[in-house]
């Protein structure tokens, strides 16, 4: 018997025109969360700060663990991302 992985299909069509999402659906963040960004043409920035790694393409929006775009599949994965995230959630609350 063989069994093959298919992957996974992320549950954000409610986002598309919300955040920018990539070719499978999954959420971009960081870096990769604007065209221009991607494209090496604007400095990946929000305002006077550098635009974090967890920071979807929507200013203080974060997305983590599978549904994020070049995420690792891994619960480990999913858990360090977040617990990492939450200082930048903080960081933006001060900021607000
Ligand atoms: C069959 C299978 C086997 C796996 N085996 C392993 C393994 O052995 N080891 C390992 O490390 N990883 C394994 N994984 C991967 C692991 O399960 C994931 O990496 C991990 O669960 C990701 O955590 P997450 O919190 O990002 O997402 P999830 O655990 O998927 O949690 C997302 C939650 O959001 C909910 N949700 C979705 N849409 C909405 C919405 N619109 N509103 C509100 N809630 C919503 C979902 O119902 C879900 O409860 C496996 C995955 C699968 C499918």
């Amino acid at each position: 018997m063989c069994f093959r992985w298919r992957g996974a299909k992320p549950n954000t069509e409610w986002l598309q025109g919300c955040l920018e999402l990539d070719d499978k659906g999954f959420i971009r963040t960081g870096h990769e969360a604007s065209p221009e960004m991607r494209a090496g043409v604007a400095e990946p920035r929000i305002g006077a700060r550098p635009k974090p790694e967890y920071e979807t393409s929507l200013p203080r929006v974060f997305a983590v663990g599978d549904v994020r775009s070049g995420s690792t599949k891994r619960v480990a994965a999913a858990v360090g991302e977040g617990s990492a995230c939450i200082s930048l959630v903080h960081r933006a609350l001060a900021e607000a």
